[in-house]
């Protein structure tokens, strides 16, 4: 069984994001989207169980997709299948590329055998992060091109929270 972990904060998830996921679980047998503490983040909008109850709700339409979390190193939980696990991330642009790559390498000097694959954003969704769609929803802005509909009124509920 071949399975990909995607990690990630998902503060929320979104339609760039569905697009990993949904490309990922074509190519792999199993999909595993976990849900990492915003290490750094300071402007989180969701808690940890927020964002995967929501996540979760948004992936119910893959069968080998499932929403997961974990404390520690990714590197460390890939060891947790017994099957070995690669993990997927997303490229959007020459930012992602630094960023990413150097975390590639990490991984992979703490667990050699850890593989990470990316997949090129659809150009579509190369604009597309939470933080754009948090900013965005502080204005009322329509959220229907960034975000699955599903999650949408919990976004806007959250933003009306925070304006007043
Ligand atoms: P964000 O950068 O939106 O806060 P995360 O930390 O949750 O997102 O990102 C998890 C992974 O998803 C990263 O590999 C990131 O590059 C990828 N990703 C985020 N948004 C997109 C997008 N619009 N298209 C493709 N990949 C994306």
């Amino acid at each position: 069984m071949k399975t990909a972990i995607y990690p990630g904060s998902f503060d929320p998830i979104t339609l760039g994001h569905l697009n990993v996921i949904r490309r990922a679980s074509g190519i792999f047998d199993r999909v595993v989207v976990c849900i990492m503490k915003n290490a750094g983040k300071q402007t989180a909008m969701f808690t940890r169980e927020e964002r995967m109850e929501m996540a979760r709700r948004v992936v119910a339409r893959f069968p080998n997709v499932q929403v997961t979390t974990y404390d520690g190193l990714i590197a460390a939980y890939a060891d947790t299948f017994p099957e070995g696990a690669v993990i997927v991330k997303g490229l959007r642009a020459n930012t992602d590329f630094e960023n990413e790559f150097q975390m590639a390498l990490i991984n992979k000097k703490i667990n050699p055998e850890l593989d990470t694959m990316f997949l090129t954003a659809s150009e579509k969704y190369t604009f597309l992060s939470s933080s754009v769609v948090k900013e965005l929803a502080g204005y009322g802005a329509d959220l229907r091109e960034f975000l699955p509909y599903e999650i949408i009124p919990d976004v806007e509920a959250r933003a009306r929270e925070r304006r007043v």
